[in-house]
């Protein structure tokens, strides 16, 4: 199952179709996205009787009028150094214990967007994004998966000055500017994937004049805390709301980590894609 946010209304899509979910389930789902987490098991009982490629008033859509699927998270949390060849790159040892931020909720933003660069030191972290359905406090590894909604892309998009402004440094706020936080383009049921702890995760950059760097090309099967420990962590701390979004942490290959360091520049197009997923664009402005 795939659900997502058109133009303010949630959808299952499938393929380059969707359908209206309040219209399909004559009324007993509501339209607004961020409503539908907190009847998760409900929902997906019923969308998982529903075929959208057959079904009357399926639609083909634009990619230009998705929002985030999740569009009004009540927590995001962060996850740094998740992946052991990006702590090498940063120059930081490997954690024991998952590294954690929060961007806050305000920078989440849709998957297809212009993002204004705050500064000169913006750099891009490629990130599977976890959705949360149930939630709930100090969820069992086994249980984990059973409580979250799906998977979607996302871009952890970090202002490095800003973030390493102060001592101790303070993440969030070099993460948090407007438009920081896109995800989409739709929240993908972990049962679509053959295997959801192996999924390859890259960030092209597009060039003005259309060259295009493949900068980040990783596995989340690299992940050191990978899905399940990380919600069964976090939940021993937090309690994980329906509709919360985790970042899982993000490859090597980010511009802090090249020499010289590259950051992003206005009239570049950020494209980030995981298997099974999608892809996101974000084009950058001055
Ligand atoms: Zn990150």
């Amino acid at each position: 199952m795939r659900i997502a946010n058109l133009a303010g209304r949630l959808v299952l899509v499938e393929g380059e179709r969707a359908l209206d979910v309040e219209t399909a389930s004559a009324g007993a789902f509501g339209a607004d996205p961020a409503a539908v987490f907190d009847r998760w098991a409900e929902f997906t009982a019923w969308a998982d009787a529903v075929d959208v490629a057959t079904a009357e008033g399926t639609a083909a859509f634009a990619s230009a009028d998705l929002g985030a699927p999740s569009p009004r998270p009540r927590q995001v949390i962060g996850v740094g150094l998740n992946y052991a060849d990006h702590a090498a790159e940063a120059g930081l040892p490997i954690p024991e214990h998952p590294v954690v931020f929060t961007k806050f909720a305000s920078s989440i933003a849709g998957p297809d967007i212009s993002v204004r660069l705050p500064g000169d030191t913006v750099d891009w972290e490629a990130e599977l994004v976890v959705v949360i359905g149930r939630g709930g406090r100090s969820i069992p590894i086994a249980e984990a998966w059973e409580r979250i909604a799906g998977f979607t892309v996302g871009q952890d998009l970090s202002e490095r000055t800003v973030q390493w402004q102060g001592t101790p440094a303070q993440f969030s706020m070099g993460k948090s500017f407007e438009g920081f936080a896109p995800i989409g383009p739709a929240i993908v049921s972990v049962d679509e994937l053959a295997d959801p702890d192996r999924l390859a995760v890259s960030t092209t950059i597009i060039g003005a004049d259309g060259t295009e760097t493949r900068v980040q090309d990783g596995s989340t099967a690299q992940l050191i805390f990978p899905v399940a420990e990380l919600v069964s962590r976090l939940s021993e701390t937090v309690e994980l709301l329906p509709g919360d979004v985790i970042f899982t942490g993000t490859p090597p290959g980010v511009g802090a980590g090249m020499k010289p360091n590259r950051y992003l520049v206005a009239g570049e197009t950020l494209v980030t894609e995981i298997e099974g997923l999608g892809r996101i664009t974000q084009r950058l402005t001055a």
